[in-house]
């Protein structure tokens, strides 16, 4: 007989019906036998009644067996109806049983909120973890924000473009994961920090609107709202200034947050400088929220910009604060030619804060060889390791490359903000544990010795 899911199972009273699935929980009242089986699109109550066929299997099986079940979708008596309960007003009398697979014993109770879980457990059994009615939802909120961020960028005439994985080093800031190269010892690939380059060359040939939703890889320390990898939703317009990208992202936002049921607090989004932010917050990134927007989900963001383009190194220097391959504010760049008053420097740079979390960031670019030397000059580089760093950008620009700028917005952040999560893991299907350890599979490992003799490497840890 062909599967009916369990969600529609209300379309079929009175009917014999199959359904497959889990057993989320089972009751052995003794003479009866209650489960309520579990699919992707919900949960129902069956029972197996005296003299079933069914009670001998049914006093075998036990929680999250795999199973699949042959039984009549009968109306419960009025007083037994559960109305606040999906399925509430149906019950499945139970008439075969075939155990698909059976379960262990869990290892621990997925039935409530697992957060509390002790952290290296979980990531153990991540698989079992993501069977929880919280991870799931956290899953399923995060493919409908990327579905309809999608969706969107595609109606609004964006290409979508995957970059390479295994690149060369770009600054963002962090330190890189690299990669030996077999064919090439002694040599390393970086993982990409961001799509940052290769989007922007993307602008050099012509495709004015592109997107990806990249995976970016930095080796920070960990926390809460940081890990290795995340997501982000990798923009870039040619043609554009500030004004236009931070609208057409506030507009992508705002369609889906709002078709995903939020409320957000103020539109549209407001501004702040960085001086007028850390004056009133004390930091970049800032919760408007009262308690009871708190209480109720409300969505505050928030545009800073003006923010400062350089910094002071420690070693007395100047290092960019966002992006290396910003433009200054068009007052700005006659100062930056010349290489004057840098503390003072403005860059393009617009940050989308929303709830207390950086939930995006981008500018508009130096498209022009000039700009950018002078950028990496301020910075201390010689023309040769400015040659050697972004030498490519610099002859790319000097092929027709359109004024443009872009954005990335991070999706954990993003759905942290949706599902009221405070954990970066909690919105990752596998995300690695605070020491670094991969989630399921035990990474980082050594090298075998042949795989070093092939990479021409030899470990050193003194
Ligand atoms: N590359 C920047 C980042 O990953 C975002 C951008 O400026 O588009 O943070």
């Amino acid at each position: 007989m062909e599967r009916t899911l369990i969600g529609k199972l209300g379309e079929h009273i009175g009917k014999t019906v199959s359904i497959s699935g889990w057993v989320d929980v089972r009751r052995d009242q003794g003479k009866m036998v209650f489960f309520d089986f579990r699919d992707r699109s919900g949960l129902v109550q069956g029972v197996v009644l005296p003299g079933s066929p069914a009670m001998e299997i049914a006093k075998d099986i036990r929680n999250e067996y795999v199973i699949r079940v042959e039984g009549v979708v009968n109306k419960r008596p009025e007083k037994n109806a559960q109305a606040d309960r999906q399925n509430g007003d149906i019950e499945l009398e139970i008439k075969a049983i075939e155990i698909l697979n059976p379960s262990d014993a869990m290892p621990f109770d997925i039935s409530n909120d697992t957060s509390g879980i002790d952290e290296s457990v979980r990531a153990e059994y991540r698989y079992i973890d993501l069977r929880s009615k919280r991870m799931q939802k956290n899953m399923k909120v995060r493919s409908e924000f990327i579905r309809r961020c999608r969706e969107y960028l595609f109606s609004h005439d964006f290409t979508e473009i995957e970059t390479p994985l295994l690149t060369e080093s770009t600054p963002e800031g962090s330190r890189d994961f690299v990669v030996p190269s077999r064919l090439n010892p002694g040599k390393f690939y970086a993982l990409p920090q961001s799509p940052q380059q290769y989007k922007q060359l993307l602008m050099t040939s012509g495709f004015e609107r592109y997107f990806q939703i990249a995976r970016a890889v930095r080796d920070e320390d960990l926390r809460a709202d940081r890990g290795f990898e995340h997501t982000q939703i990798d923009i870039e317009m040619s043609f554009v200034t500030m004004e236009d990208v931070m609208a057409a992202v506030e507009d992508m936002v705002t369609t889906v947050v709002e078709a995903m049921g939020h409320t957000i607090k103020q539109k549209p989004f407001p501004r702040i400088s960085y001086k007028d932010a850390m004056e009133k917050y004390g930091a970049d990134k800032f919760d408007m929220r009262t308690d009871d927007d708190k209480l109720s989900g409300v969505l505050a963001y928030a545009w800073v910009v003006n923010f400062p383009f350089f910094e002071k190194t420690d070693e007395g220097g100047w290092t960019f604060t966002h992006n290396p391959f910003s433009m200054p504010i068009p007052e700005h760049i006659e100062w930056l030619l010349a290489g004057e008053h840098i503390g003072e420097i403005l860059t393009t740079q617009y940050d989308l804060v929303c709830n207390g979390f950086e939930s995006g960031g981008g500018s508009i670019r130096a498209h022009k060889p000039e700009i950018l030397e002078a950028v990496y000059k301020v910075m201390g580089f010689s023309a040769e390791d400015l040659q050697e760093r972004i030498g490519h950008m610099l002859k790319a620009f000097r092929y027709g490359t359109p004024p443009h700028g872009g954005i990335a917005l991070g999706v954990e952040r993003n759905i942290m903000n949706l599902t009221g999560e405070t954990m970066l893991r909690e919105v990752q299907a596998f995300p690695m544990t605070r020491g670094g350890q991969t989630a399921v599979m035990n990474a980082p490992k050594p090298l075998t010795d042949k795989q070093l003799k092939e990479l021409g490497l030899k470990i050193d840890t003194k």
